[in-house]
């Protein structure tokens, strides 16, 4: 892979990166994220993992602030969430999201994709946003899919792309929301390992996931959701060999 920098500051800092606080979502009636606390250092990589409906996605979602919360607090690297304007768009970048629909922009090529957040919103000048959008692309592999669209692309292909556009924006943090779901089977490990070697570089992240192979080769923590609540968590080998609620007991029973 193409040497270029994906984290903003280099792993030798440390400290907590995320924090969310007694964290409170409701949908109507529906309560759907129960006081959430939830810590990530600088660097950690934590597996989301739990039953579909569970609050996962959700909670990603709060995290870059797509959705409110009703109550408690969230911050990212000591600052609370911005509510509206540049701020926001700001957090936005610093916060990269990885959505299972790769949700790229269709009739822009991909390099477009992947350049045009950083004249946007981190202001760059176009040529040097173009440099570092081609290096990101060789680094997951696509670099030679630069001029073509979206659409002229495999699902594993887009997903790279989509990766790199939220890489390109120097994030803190990046979000993956099951990324690897909607690909045909021998797309994944082509994901999968891009993340990885993310994960190797330091890069701090939140990864929605069923993919177990993944969660015991790159996280270091698991965090088991069911009903809005974070029931467990726990090493991925401990997680895996001795999961201690009966939630996790019945759905481990079931996915492996
Ligand atoms: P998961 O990602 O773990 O499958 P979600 O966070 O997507 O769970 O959803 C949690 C619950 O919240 C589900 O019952 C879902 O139907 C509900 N939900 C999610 N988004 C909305 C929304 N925008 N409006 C109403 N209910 C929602
Ligand atoms: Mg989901």
């Amino acid at each position: 892979m193409t040497e270029v920098s994906v984290a903003k500051e280099g792993v030798a800092a440390t400290g907590d990166l995320v924090v969310l606080k007694n964290v409170n979502k409701h949908f109507g009636a529906l309560h759907v994220l129960q006081d959430i606390d939830l810590t990530i250092a600088r660097g950690e990589v934590v597996v989301v993992i739990g039953p579909s409906g569970s609050g996962k996605s959700t909670l990603c979602r709060t995290i870059n602030r797509l959705e409110t919360i009703d109550s408690g607090s969230i911050t990212i690297d000591g600052k609370p969430l911005p509510h509206e304007g540049k701020e926001l768009a700001r957090l936005r970048a610093d916060v990269g999201m990885v959505f299972q629909s790769f949700n790229l922009f269709a009739h822009k090529t991909v390099l477009e994709n992947v350049t045009l957040g950083q004249v946007k919103v981190r202001k760059k000048d176009k040529k040097a946003a173009e440099e570092r959008a081609r290096a990101l692309l060789d680094r997951v592999g696509v670099g030679a899919q630069a001029e073509k669209y979206p659409a002229q692309l495999s699902g594993g292909q887009q997903q790279r792309v989509a990766i790199a556009r939220a890489l390109a924006m120097e994030p803190k943090v990046m979000l993956f929301d099951e990324p690897t779901s909607a690909l045909d089977p021998e797309m994944i490990n082509e994901v999968l390992e891009v993340m990885q070697q993310l994960a190797r570089d330091g890069m701090t992240m939140i990864v929605v996931t069923h993919e177990m192979g993944f969660a015991r080769s790159a996280a270091n923590r698991v965090v088991f959701m069911a009903d809005g609540r974070i029931v467990e968590e726990a090493s991925p080998d401990q997680f895996f060999s001795n999961p201690r609620s009966d939630r996790a007991k019945d759905f481990l029973s079931k996915i492996l």
